[in-house]
């Protein structure tokens, strides 16, 4: 089972890599975008894990509707939105649970995928957070009664690479058109950094 405390320690564990590669996601943003990418995640999760140490929460659903809460009002640009959303989702998905099957975490991050999708609308492919966080959640989904953390990471890594030599069709970098070509996608990096704090705090 998935605790209340591992999801806790997700968030706390996600916000420790996205200040350390605050820079990092930047440059990558400097280069197809505008250059704030780093800088909105860190400001998001900086405040999330500012809420949870100050704040405790009943269930999974609560702590995640909270962070989702906190992204949508402090990332801004068009990350924030999604991130938002797809908290939002896995909120949903896992109301008033103190704790969660492995199915149920997977569909979870499927209804996270989902949502990230409704939102931006845009498919795997166009070079954007989707192309990580589509085929991890439905790894996940196949895997059904045993996550298997390596396999998922293993999955996120490649998706994010796979965006260096896509031609990106939304958001900012798709303004550059091929020009695009070339460059990982930032908010496919970021993902990848959640999925890597998944793994992180669930193989301890
Ligand atoms: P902004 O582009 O407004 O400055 P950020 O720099 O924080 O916002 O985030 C950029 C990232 O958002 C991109 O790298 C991409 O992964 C993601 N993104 C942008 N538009 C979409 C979309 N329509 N669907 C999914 N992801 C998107
Ligand atoms: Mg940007
Ligand atoms: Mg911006």
């Amino acid at each position: 089972m998935i605790t209340l405390k591992q999801v806790e320690s997700w968030l706390i564990e996600a916000n420790r890599i996205l200040q350390e590669k605050k820079a990092y996601l930047t440059e990558l943003d400097q280069a197809i975008g505008d250059g704030d990418h780093g800088i909105n995640l860190a400001r998001g999760f900086q405040e999330v894990a500012k809420n949870l140490s100050d704040q405790s929460f009943p269930d999974i659903g609560a702590l995640l509707k909270s962070a989702a809460m906190t992204l949508l009002s402090k990332v801004g640009g068009a990350s924030g939105p999604l991130y938002g959303t797809a908290f939002l989702k896995m909120s949903t998905a896992l109301k008033d649970k103190a704790e969660a099957a492995p199915e149920e975490f997977a569909r979870a991050l499927a209804e996270a995928a989902d949502g990230i999708q409704m939102r931006g609308k845009a498919r795997v492919g166009d070079k954007t957070m989707l192309d990580v966080w589509k085929p991890v959640a439905d790894l996940a989904v196949q895997q059904g009664d045993r996550l298997f953390w390596e396999a998922l990471l293993e999955c996120s890594r490649k998706q994010m690479e796979s965006t260096r030599d896509l031609e990106a069709k939304k958001g900012r970098a798709a303004y550059l058109g091929r020009r695009s070509v070339g460059h990982l996608d930032p908010g496919a990096v970021s993902a990848h950094y959640l999925f890597v704090a998944l793994s992180n705090t669930m193989t301890r």
